[in-house]
């Protein structure tokens, strides 16, 4: 799958090359202007002599060849609109070309400048965050909104950054954990409540038969969705919850909360203290459904996405 992707990736940007490019070599200066037919013609605007070749994409670079020159002409993929490289080697001269599509050089927007970036060679797993978070800091409420929503954009950069570093990004974009009380209204968290209470033996007659059920909330950092797992049923009076391991926490997602059931009457509506200090030292909100439905316990929510994967502890993560 993750092949697949990288090849329609490089594929994509034959697009770019298409247009008016203004390319310097040694001490000269030209006007390219490529056809997605894979013609390339070129001009000198000092004393507008011409010609024209063809292009073709060739794995890591573009292959440039004249009409009646022998000259080898190569340019760097990805292309880059903004600075393009090249090598060429001709009769006159050999040396680096450099490139810059008419229009290329203006920013696009928040999201065109990340998939730029991300797409250039030098975006290095485990040392990009720092451009991916200048670039962020500078876009405004609404271009990171417009980011944020791009699922194909953010896809692109989780497979590019660290799992840490990309949670910080997205942090950045603006997507927050959601609270305890936005977790108690939420369809899946709900769902998981009710089924939970079902399995918990309300109505045994001898109490020692009540069980409490609960587990995970978490969240997926690439499309904000919700989802949670179970834990082993604890007994009458508690249920054992402990961090999850990493195996258990689903692809691309992080822990932002816990569900249990209180079958104990005593614990229908009211928050039980170990409850709050459970969540106080774990940093995530806890749902408890009672009797009278679910409600949110401890702290209001995971403060930041990133840190560790499971329980960020009680500075609730590391933020960016
Ligand atoms: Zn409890």
């Amino acid at each position: 799958m993750r092949c697949h992707l990288a090849e329609v990736l490089v594929a994509d940007d034959a697009g770019e090359l298409v247009g008016t490019w203004t390319v310097h070599f040694m001490r000269w200066t030209w006007e390219y202007t490529f056809t997605a037919d894979g013609k390339v013609t070129w001009r000198d605007p000092l004393n507008n002599e011409s010609g024209s070749g063809r292009w073709a994409l060739m794995g890591s670079i573009v292959n440039l060849t004249w009409t009646n020159s022998t000259e080898k002409e190569t340019w760097n993929r990805p292309i880059r609109p903004g600075d393009q490289i090249g090598w060429c080697v001709a009769s006159y001269g050999t040396g680096k070309i450099e490139a810059k599509k008419a229009g290329g050089g203006a920013s696009a927007g928040l999201k065109d400048d990340l998939r730029t970036m991300a797409n250039r060679s030098d975006f290095k797993f485990g040392s990009n965050y720092d451009q991916v978070h200048d670039r962020i800091t500078k876009a405004s409420a609404q271009e990171k909104r417009e980011a944020l929503s791009d699922q194909p954009l953010l896809t692109l950069i989780r497979h590019k950054m660290l799992f840490n570093d990309f949670a910080m990004a997205v942090e950045l974009l603006g997507r927050q954990s959601p609270t305890g009380k936005q977790l108690t209204e939420d369809a899946v968290v709900k769902s998981a409540c009710e089924a939970a209470w079902a399995d918990s033996n309300v109505n045994a007659s001898n109490p020692n038969d009540w069980r409490e059920n609960g587990g995970y909330i978490f969240m997926n950092l690439v499309s904000g969705q919700v989802s949670t797992a179970r834990v082993p049923s604890g007994n009458w009076g508690g249920l054992n919850l402990p961090g999850p391991e990493i195996k258990d926490i689903p692809d691309d997602s992080i822990v932002v909360g816990v569900f249990h059931t209180h079958p104990n009457p005593d614990g229908a509506g009211t928050c039980e203290d170990h409850d709050v200090q459970k969540s106080k030292i774990d940093g995530v909100p806890d749902v408890v459904r009672g009797a009278k439905g679910p409600f949110p316990c401890g702290v209001e929510r995971r403060l930041h996405l990133a840190g560790s994967r499971g329980y960020p502890g009680p500075s609730g993560g590391d933020p960016p």
